[in-house]
């Protein structure tokens, strides 16, 4: 077989075809790739092709829980935004891996999400930061009973801002309002870190 111009540019797993190395005799094309965590291996074309190396090796590295968990991030936003939800379809995924995503944001705190602080903007650099999200049915729960879409988080239509509000010894308590969602929702949880040192119920199962 040829060497293959095609496979040049291609990812292959973590692994990038960087150019084609010059062929052994009785063996087939190799090639020398640049995995995602920055090392360069070189491996045989048809490895590549079945998938059976997909990265320098590093791969088989065990994992610590918040880089596994900020790697399911990273995938769940970039499928988000190549799929066919309605929600993602003028978002860009434009990280070009997942180290270059950790070394913007850090690893992902137990609990949190990927944000995009402006929601019309794309996953990229300077746009992305964690924060604590509700689950999707609690979401929808509460978006019906107060219409801002979070626990905490009342919708004022007059101010046209978000109120946030904690019920504090049978009485509730406004937080302030605020622009943003977001930033309504996280001066929620951190009153309710406050007062109660834990998640409140809806997060515990996330
Ligand atoms: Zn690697």
């Amino acid at each position: 077989m040829p060497p293959i111009k095609k496979m040049i540019g291609k990812k292959f797993g973590r692994l990038l075809v960087l150019k084609s190395l010059p062929k052994v005799k009785g063996k087939c094309f190799s090639y020398l790739c640049k995995c995602d965590c920055g090392k360069e291996r070189n491996v045989d074309g048809s490895k590549l092709r079945s998938g059976h190396t997909k990265s320098c090796g590093c791969s088989r590295i065990k994992w610590t829980p918040a880089e596994r968990r900020t790697l399911e991030r990273y995938n769940g936003a970039k499928s988000r935004c190549k799929g066919n939800n309605k929600d993602y379809s003028d978002v860009k995924f434009l990280y070009n891996s997942f180290e270059e995503m950790v070394e913007d944001i850090g690893l992902c705190p137990e609990g949190m999400e990927i944000d995009r602080a402006d929601p019309y903007g794309n996953y990229e650099p300077g746009n992305c930061r964690y924060v604590y999200r509700l689950k999707q049915a609690s979401n929808q729960r509460m978006l019906k009973r107060n219409k801002s879409g979070a626990r905490g988080v009342i919708l004022n239509k007059h101010l046209n801002k978000f109120e946030a509000r904690i019920a504090f010894y049978g009485d509730t308590v406004s937080l302030g309002y605020f622009e943003d969602f977001w930033e309504a929702h996280q001066t929620y949880l951190t009153y309710y870190f406050l007062k109660n040192d834990e998640y409140p119920p809806e997060f515990r199962a996330y």
